[in-house]
């Protein structure tokens, strides 16, 4: 079966380089918050071009540790999309804060700016803008919005490592960003792992202390923390991966670019290719009124194909409650999510696989 991403072969290509260094790591057993976490957060704030870049456990943990850091609490109104995965809003409803889903662009698919300035209220302290599936959001106007309005923005950079709008990057244009390392991200270690980056003294201070107990000096707690640290094999890991990461972007850029191509003369809807963006292409995912017929002949033919994502947050069980909930009609975000379809996008997919692809996706018109 052709993967959504192969894991396996990227580990084949890496493995001489990586586990010497695993091994060296090792045998130095300075397991936590070692000298390679301290390094990769520095290679990491110097690739994303900004001041301070923090480890964590997680991808949902730096987002939880931004809204926390940037001062978000209980009671605040959070907006965001409902069309990404959950961890964008389970952060936001960790601190008792409530997630507010607004409608998507129709043909970026990322938070629609217009529909952010109707859903501001008195208790709205933060947005987040998530860059899905790799195309940054809208951030011109989100900053504006966020200016005039007095509101923090966490962007929600799981999918974006190394995306940019002109020349910067994603993470360092709003007050904080939060990316993910989960391994099938487009820079992803061997489990779990994360980071908070961002240009304020402030924030990255508190990020500091909350990843790890509260602390700033050891067995002395100023607040309730938290046990997130980025793991030390994991940012050997990542360190590695980090030297290839634009390699690995533009190899992604170029496989959603031949799609892009291959594609154009069906009537499905594309990714687009913005002028003054990168697109990442964490995935490469269309819109067609034959989603499921052309799921069907690719797992025929043995190729992996994935819904990201099948039930928009807002009409997800668990938001019933604790969000604006399912009652809000968000008429974008559902005829997207039922249209939506992503197909194998990874830096050594090979042009022969992508031909075939999109041979099978003809023979469905
Ligand atoms: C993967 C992902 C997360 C969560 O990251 P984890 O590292 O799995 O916790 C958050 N938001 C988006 C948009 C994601 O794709």
């Amino acid at each position: 079966m052709l993967p959504m991403v192969d894991l396996q072969g990227q580990y084949k290509i890496l493995k001489d380089e990586i586990e010497p260094k695993i091994n060296e790591a090792l045998s130095r057993a300075h397991y936590i918050l070692g000298e390679n976490v301290n390094k990769f957060e520095s290679e990491a704030a110097n690739f994303l071009n900004v001041k301070f870049a923090i480890g964590c456990a997680s991808g949902t943990d730096a987002l939880l540790l931004s809204l926390l850091s940037s001062g978000i609490k209980k009671g605040d109104e959070v907006i965001t999309t409902a069309f990404t995965f959950i961890a964008t809003a389970e952060a936001i409803a960790y601190i008792g804060a409530k997630p507010v889903f607004v409608d998507i662009d129709p043909i970026t698919l990322n938070i629609d700016t217009d529909e952010i300035k109707k859903a501001i209220t008195d208790k709205t302290s933060a947005i987040i803008p998530v860059h899905l599936f790799g195309l940054p959001a809208n951030m011109d106007e989100i900053l504006k919005i966020a200016k005039e309005n007095n509101l923090k923005i966490i962007e929600d950079c799981a999918q974006s490592f190394g995306a940019k709008i002109d020349d910067k990057t994603t993470g360092g244009i709003g007050d904080a960003g939060a990316f993910s390392f989960f391994p099938s991200k487009n820079l992803g270690c061997f489990g779990d792992g994360g980071l908070v980056v961002t240009n304020s003294e402030k924030i990255a201070g508190n990020v500091k202390i909350l990843r790890n107990h509260g602390s700033s000096v050891r067995y002395y707690h100023d607040r309730i923390g938290y046990n997130s640290r980025l793991d030390e094999l994991q940012a050997v890991v990542l360190r590695v991966k980090l030297k290839y990461i634009n390699q690995y972007n533009q190899n992604r850029h170029k496989v959603g670019k031949m799609y892009n191509e291959l594609l154009a003369d069906l009537p499905i809807q594309c990714p687009v290719i913005l002028n003054d963006r990168d697109h990442a292409f964490h995935q490469y995912t269309f819109l067609s009124d034959k989603r499921d017929d052309i799921m069907k002949v690719l797992q025929d033919n043995d190729i992996s194909s994935a819904i990201y994502y099948p039930v928009p947050l807002h009409q997800q069980k668990v938001f019933k409650n604790n969000a604006n909930g399912t009652n809000v009609s968000l008429p974008i975000t559902e005829q997207t999510a039922k249209k939506c379809l992503s197909l194998p996008i990874y830096p050594e997919l090979d042009e022969k696989n992508i031909k075939k692809i999109s041979n099978l996706i003809h023979s469905v018109f």
